[in-house]
């Protein structure tokens, strides 16, 4: 089998697909109001994400996360979806803002997409209204509620914000002890449109875990080293975890490519720089895939200014 291995022995196992750059919500720090967007001709095809993610199976990709924009608002993503479940993957997951997971609850189990991230960043109406310009919170709480009962493997991801939510992460706590759910807080990134709050609003993982160490006691749980998130366990039997992308990069076992709707691979979130693999042959994407290895940074660029959603986050 073709591997992807680059200089600093980092292999290519995981890929995030945007299936669209387009999203039903305006999170404050990822998008403005008057968002526009690519448009839909350009993005690929279902036959192309099908191609495309096959052939880097043989090159021994295991993981595939789609993503966004917001992944549900793609109109042929029942077709992606069934076309990518018999692709020889371990594991097929969703990051999803969770609106639309109730038309797509069955498609997910049937195509073996059992790994959802539902972004949260807030548990009371008014705040969520604030933070994402959108109103369908209970909506989405009754979403995550009948992905679990389907069985679904759920996670809750909170962008954490100094001001903004930070009176709400106790809450998230409670939530998590009382659903099972795994909920991780995000640091808030240096990336496009966040980058005028990024200063203002950052909370690292550490003050968080001490403001969480007040109240319970933490026993930390052990991760795969490529994983994003460093997990605990709680005394009230809540299970956390933290994506510290600014404080604690962990780009020294990055294993992520990521695809974007229009078809630019990139080698990193944080890189401005990709390459479109649009109407290639196997032949030029085997030079682009050998490129792309070389263009992985191995120390964290310090921000970027693209839009998370065009690259699909
Ligand atoms: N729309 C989907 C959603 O919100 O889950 C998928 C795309 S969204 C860009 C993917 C994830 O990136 C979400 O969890 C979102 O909260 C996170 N995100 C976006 N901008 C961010 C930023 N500046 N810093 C940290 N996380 C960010
Ligand atoms: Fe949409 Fe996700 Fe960006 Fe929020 S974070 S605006 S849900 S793409």
């Amino acid at each position: 089998m073709k591997s992807l291995i680059d200089q600093h022995g980092r292999k290519i196992r995981k890929l995030r697909l945007s299936l669209t750059d387009k999203c039903n919500l305006r999170c404050h720090y990822c998008m403005p109001v008057d968002a526009t967007f690519m448009d839909e001709d350009k993005n690929l095809s279902p036959d192309d994400y099908f191609e495309i993610v096959k052939e880097l199976c043989s090159y021994g990709l295991q993981e595939l996360r789609l993503t966004g924009g917001e992944p549900l608002m793609r109109k042929s993503f029942d077709e992606i979806a069934y076309k990518l479940g018999t692709l020889p993957l371990k594991k097929i997951g969703l990051t999803t803002n969770g609106i639309f997971l109730d038309k797509y609850l069955t498609v997910l189990k049937e195509t073996g997409i059992h790994h959802l991230n539902i972004s949260l960043d807030s548990l009371d109406e008014a705040n969520f209204k604030k933070i994402t310009h959108g109103n369908q919170l209970k909506r989405i709480l009754k979403n995550i509620e009948e992905a679990q009962k389907l069985g679904l493997q759920i996670k809750i991801n909170v962008v954490a914000m100094k001001g903004i939510n930070d009176h709400e992460f106790f809450d998230f706590v409670e939530y998590s002890a009382k659903t099972g759910i795994e909920v991780r807080f995000l640091e808030i990134m240096r990336i496009g449109f966040a980058l005028e709050k990024q200063n203002d609003q950052f909370i690292s993982a550490q003050e968080m875990m001490n403001m969480f160490k007040t109240k319970y006691e933490l026993e930390k749980i052990q991760m795969q080293l490529d994983s994003t998130s460093f997990n605990y366990r709680l005394s009230n039997g809540a299970h956390i975890g933290f994506i510290a992308s600014e404080s604690q990069a962990f780009c020294g076992h990055c294993s992520r490519w990521r695809l974007s709707a229009d078809g630019v691979m990139r080698a990193c979130l944080l890189k401005d720089d990709g390459i479109s693999i649009k109407n290639t042959t196997e032949i030029e994407r085997d030079n682009i895939y050998r490129t792309l290895l070389g263009m992985k940074p191995f120390m964290r660029p310090a921000e970027v200014t693209h839009q998370m959603n065009a690259i699909g986050g």
